[in-house]
């Protein structure tokens, strides 16, 4: 079923390249000095899939497409859509004279989430609460089953940010504001591209089922100053290497394929040009083999207006070490600038050497030359059952208990699966796209059943069976609870989708809808509060009138995950990634602060002592 690119003998003789029983170093070799100019420029540059035809791809060369944030092409984003689209722009890049394969890139970010019916796992935040490195490479090879088998072969993943500061609009995309936590999490990468074991002595295994990885983003992107998405992160070379460097050590020995630069600054210095970071530290210290791609317009925005200068903005950041650029739509004008500044010898050509090099090499370690398209083998694997499991499984390990039993009474949870009536309130118990949080089927995500999954109230549901009564209420007026004979009511409140810049948020407030059905119903009925949030909030002048309450971060698809915890079939496992603060006033406050005076610490996670109750 793969086509086209055995070992063939031309009348040109055998070309090393095509052969997969040579070694990497020498395909990459051969291929590149083949190449002219143009054919080396086309690689280092990656274009939006809205801008992408065949005659685009042919005419430019084009190595590498994207789908962006929400660039679906359809708003029903099956499996088939995405994969006849990919092979038809393969297709096209292998009918040129090198027929070098195209690397196509998407966010998949928590599963394989652009794609309707994927599996979608909790987000970073979540993962990180579970403190289980094993479970994370799980998910990483499952992610990368479902990915491939859409013809995709390279996923923007993971996010290593050390988010310092949860105003900012991306801390569910980091695992922990404690390095160490976010560096074990770097199993990830060996689950995407599918490493073979260590120790392994064997010939290098072509996998048709690798996706190459991609660390995002270098470095400090999680310590800008109020968390401002993109701004500058101040901070000593000291503090940036133990801080926010320390996932990279870890990402680089692993053999990531990639590495994202980050949009914002470092003591003033946009991430995007600076040469000392990217190259000498990166490339050089820590021995990155891989190669280093921009972020989405992430060299224009070297210069802004008035200065802004796109030609200046291209020098300084190839020549601060950035070999793949999203451009990704003004290709023409990024094409003929760069081709413009080698031919004067602004860029050395052994600049454009080394950044063709690293693409090559991770194009052939990635299998592209032999498996291209998509394989349609592995498309039962989307959104199967055993990796849904896998996301169940997850969230169970992600939900963090911080209080059960109210002013010393006794203990709520585990809930009577037996109670006769029980009330369920708010719109996030039964609404996938609003458990599933930002990058779910569009960039920022959004509320309605967006996809395939299971919601929160459909776990309740399936867990209590139908000898009890379930009320749900998306929003209870005053006085509903009141008098029902209810035994116990679940609430289940938090933030709406977001993505970015979109996401930062100074107050970090529940929603006021949220405060509105908690107090309402805490007051008239014992209850469990869950919060669906991609961080902390703003909880202490409430939990004065809940009996129980777990944060259960940005679950994903599987929201029976927390049926399964509640009702006591699993004890709670999960520890707090973030230090939950009382008030922003605090913020930032982090694990090792001097005045450290949190809510609930880092590390913090009660159980329920199932023992005691069976
Ligand atoms: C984000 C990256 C993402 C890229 C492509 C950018 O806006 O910062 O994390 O990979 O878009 O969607």
């Amino acid at each position: 079923t793969h086509c086209c690119l055995a070992t063939t003998t031309s009348t040109e003789g055998t070309f090393v390249y095509k052969d997969p029983e040579q070694p990497i170093a020498l395909r990459v070799k051969d291929l590149l000095s083949r190449m002219t100019l143009e054919e080396k420029i086309g690689q280092m540059t990656q274009i939006e899939r809205e801008v992408s035809n065949s005659s685009v791809i042919q005419r430019y060369h084009i190595g590498s497409i994207l789908s962006g944030g929400g660039s679906v092409p359809a708003p029903k984003a099956t499996p088939e859509l995405w994969d006849n689209m990919i092979d038809d722009f393969q297709r096209a890049a292998l009918n040129t004279r090198l027929g070098i394969p195209l690397l196509y890139g998407i966010d998949a970010v928590h599963g394989n989430n652009n794609v309707y019916r994927a599996t979608i796992f909790p987000h970073n935040v979540g993962l990180g609460a579970t403190r289980d490195p094993i479970l994370v490479e799980k998910i990483g090879a499952a992610t990368a089953l479902e990915v491939r088998a859409t013809g995709i072969q390279y996923a923007f993943a993971p996010c290593v940010a050390v988010c310092r500061d949860p105003r900012w609009g991306r801390c569910y995309e980091s695992y922990s504001e404690d390095p160490e936590v976010v560096r074990t999490m770097t199993t990830i990468i060996d689950g995407l591209q599918g490493r073979a074991p260590a120790g392994w002595k064997g010939p290098y295994v072509q996998s048709s089922n690798k996706v190459a990885a991609c660390a995002k983003h270098f470095v400090g992107d999680g310590g800008t100053r109020m968390g401002i998405n993109e701004n500058d992160t101040v901070i000593s070379y000291d503090g940036l290497v133990s801080i926010h460097m320390r996932p990279y050590f870890d990402a680089v020995t692993r053999g990531v394929s990639s590495i994202m630069a980050s949009y914002s600054s470092w003591n003033g210095v946009k991430m995007h040009a600076n040469r000392f970071l990217l190259t000498d530290v990166l490339k050089g210290q820590l021995g990155f083999k891989g190669f280093i791609i921009s972020d989405w317009q992430g060299i224009d925005r070297i210069t802004s207006p008035p200065d802004a200068n796109y030609t200046f903005s291209i020098l300084a950041g190839i020549h601060a070490g950035i070999d793949m650029v999203m451009v990704p739509y003004m290709y023409e004008q990024f094409i003929s600038n760069l081709t413009y500044e080698v031919k004067n010898g602004n860029i050395p050509m052994s600049r454009i050497d080394d950044a063709v090099a690293r693409i090559l090499q991770v194009k052939f370690e990635t299998g592209l030359f032999e498996h291209p398209y998509a394989n349609k083998e592995l498309k039962s694997f989307i959104g199967q059952q055993a990796h849904r499991s896998l996301a169940r499984e997850a969230v169970r390990k992600s939900l963090v208990l911080l209080k059960n039993g109210k002013n010393g009474g006794s203990q709520l949870l585990p809930l009577n699966r037996d109670a006769k009536k029980v009330l369920v309130v708010g719109a996030h118990a039964n609404d996938i796209g609003l458990q599933c949080g930002g990058w779910t089927i569009s960039w920022h995500g959004k509320a309605g059943n967006t996809t395939h999954g299971t919601t929160i109230l459909e776990g309740i549901k399936e867990a209590m069976g139908d000898s009890s009564e379930i009320v749900y209420a998306a929003r209870p007026d005053k006085d509903f609870a009141k008098g029902r004979g209810f035994e116990y009511a679940i609430v289940v409140i938090g933030e709406s989708p977001y993505s970015e810049t979109q996401g930062d948020n100074q107050n970090l407030t529940i929603p006021s809808q949220g405060i509105e059905i908690l107090e309402n119903t805490c007051r008239a009925v014992k209850c469990l509060v869950i919060l669906i949030s991609g961080r902390p909030l703003v909880v202490e002048p409430y939990l004065q009138y809940v009996d129980a309450f777990v944060s259960a971060w940005l679950p994903g698809t599987e929201g029976n995950g927390i049926a399964d915890v509640v009702f006591g079939d699993y004890d709670f496992v999960g520890k707090l990634p973030r230090t939950w603060f009382r008030s922003v006033a605090q913020l930032p406050l982090n694990i090792g602060d001097k005045h450290y005076d949190p809510l609930f610490p880092f590390g913090f996670g009660l159980k329920m002592g199932l023992e005691k109750h069976k």
